[in-house]
């Protein structure tokens, strides 16, 4: 079972020492799982950091991008094998529950899924499913939730509203009610968001305090949400194990923007809690940087499901269970600003190098920044010319790196090109078979 909660930056969590009490559900669990103090999304946007956790790739590799519609989207490459695939061909059904927008079926989530179903946020169809399968205890399963609800504008629902912050009387819509208010009838998503942003400016202290304080409000809610998630699966008779995640956090004009736009760790930091069925490991806490790409060959590991061909990055599980790699491998974390004129290849990048207590950002023409995350956890001070041989040494690794990644992308476009040209192969033979060659 995978819950994915889009937009959930791991420090506002309590389990991640939040001072507020946003997460009482997902703190419990947390005690009774393994916990990854320092998990890292491979990307800063939905599509390309989801497309990561179900293949195992960088996100320069398997070429999939936000887009602003679906309709644009452009599909994972045949030549990748995605988890759901591996886990049903392991034997185990598959479900999943998805709130759409940049993790629908256009973008190649739905492969390998028995049932991939738009549900909006909503868990109770994730509920109905897991009642079912309660009645047929020898199925295995992998059942993908999936939910925007933290994601902007924040509207959380009455009480959760008005948890924190309830005495600002600013410009910032609090709830649904007000927000409706000043909507005209049918405006679509991107006028709703721009309505929100537009009753926050950052410079007034109490209106980013109450952007925080809804935003909160909406973690409050999904804990609640995925609580009752939660009782389901205890209920189950199978033995589940369940990973909790988020795709990327959320920024509070720590360093300039809102949103989710850049690689510091407010977008990039993310929970990650992996949980055994028997309880085992509960409470266990790994310290040590880790990518989600290695989510996927981590639960196909602990499903006892064969792994991918060649994943980018190995299972955790040894970590798990206390053992400490030698040499961590660095966590790279990648934003692809513009692409090339073949749809593919990255032009404009920007990457996040983890290693250790090290970060190395890269901004393409903008030069590199470094900070030491262990002495200065808010990315305050850029160390780049302060330390140059930690700069170089980062940079080097970063640079191999993007190496072999424009390679891999380069051999998937090969394995990808041979199986179009045996389509038209066949359909040179169909045209022929009917006369028209
Ligand atoms: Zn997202």
């Amino acid at each position: 079972m995978l819950i994915s909660i889009d937009t959930l930056r791991a420090d506002h969590l309590g389990s991640y020492g939040y001072e507020r009490d946003t997460s009482p559900r997902l703190d419990a669990f947390a005690a009774e799982a393994t916990r990854f103090a320092r998990a890292y999304a491979a990307s800063y946007h939905t599509a390309d950091s989801h497309m990561s956790v179900f293949t195992a790739l960088h996100p320069s590799v398997h070429g999939v991008r936000n887009t602003r519609s679906a309709s644009e989207a452009r599909p994972l490459t045949a030549a990748v094998v995605t988890l759901p695939e591996r886990l049903a061909a392991g034997g185990l059904r598959t479900f999943g529950y998805h709130a759409g927008g940049n993790v629908s079926p256009a973008y190649g989530f739905g492969r390998g899924f028995e049932e991939y179903r738009g549900t909006g946020s909503e868990v109770q169809p994730a509920i109905d499913r897991l009642a079912d399968l309660a009645s047929r205890p020898a199925e295995r399963f992998f059942l993908f939730f999936h939910t925007y609800r933290p994601h902007d504008p924040y509207l959380p629902a009455a009480p959760y509203n008005e948890l924190w912050e309830k005495e600002y009387a600013g410009p910032v819509l609090g709830s649904q009610e007000a927000f409706d208010a000043q909507l005209a009838e049918g405006e679509d998503f991107a006028e709703k968001r721009r309505l929100f942003w537009s009753r926050i400016d950052p410079e007034v202290p109490a209106d980013l305090r109450k952007a925080i304080a809804l935003y909160d409000g909406e973690i409050r809610q999904t804990d609640d949400e995925i609580g009752r998630l939660l009782d389901q699966i205890d209920r189950m008779p199978q033995r589940i194990l369940v990973a909790v995640m988020s795709d990327h956090g959320e920024e509070f004009h720590e360093h300039g923007r809102f949103l989710h736009d850049q690689l510091y760790d407010e977008v990039l930091h993310v929970p990650l809690m992996i949980r055994h069925p028997d309880r085992v490991l509960a409470g266990q806490v790994v310290d040590a940087p880790v990518g989600l790409v290695a989510l996927a060959p981590t639960l196909l590991d602990l499903a006892g499901v064969q792994g991918f061909e060649a994943p980018q990055a190995a299972s955790l599980r040894a970590l798990m269970e206390g053992g400490a790699p030698a040499a961590p491998a660095p966590v790279l974390a990648e934003k692809i600003v513009t692409l090339e004129e073949d749809g593919a290849t990255p032009r404009l990048h920007h990457r996040a190098l983890i290693s250790r207590h090290l970060k190395l950002l890269s901004l393409g023409q903008r030069g590199e920044l470094l900070f030491d995350l262990e002495l200065d956890p808010r990315e305050r001070e850029d160390l780049a010319a302060i330390r140059p041989d930690d700069r170089v040494r980062l940079a080097g690794a970063l640079a191999r790196i993007a190496a072999r990644n424009d390679q891999r992308r380069l051999e998937l476009r090969d394995r990808d090109a041979p199986g179009r040209t045996e389509i038209d192969a066949e359909m040179v033979e169909q045209l022929k078979a009917l006369g028209y060659l």
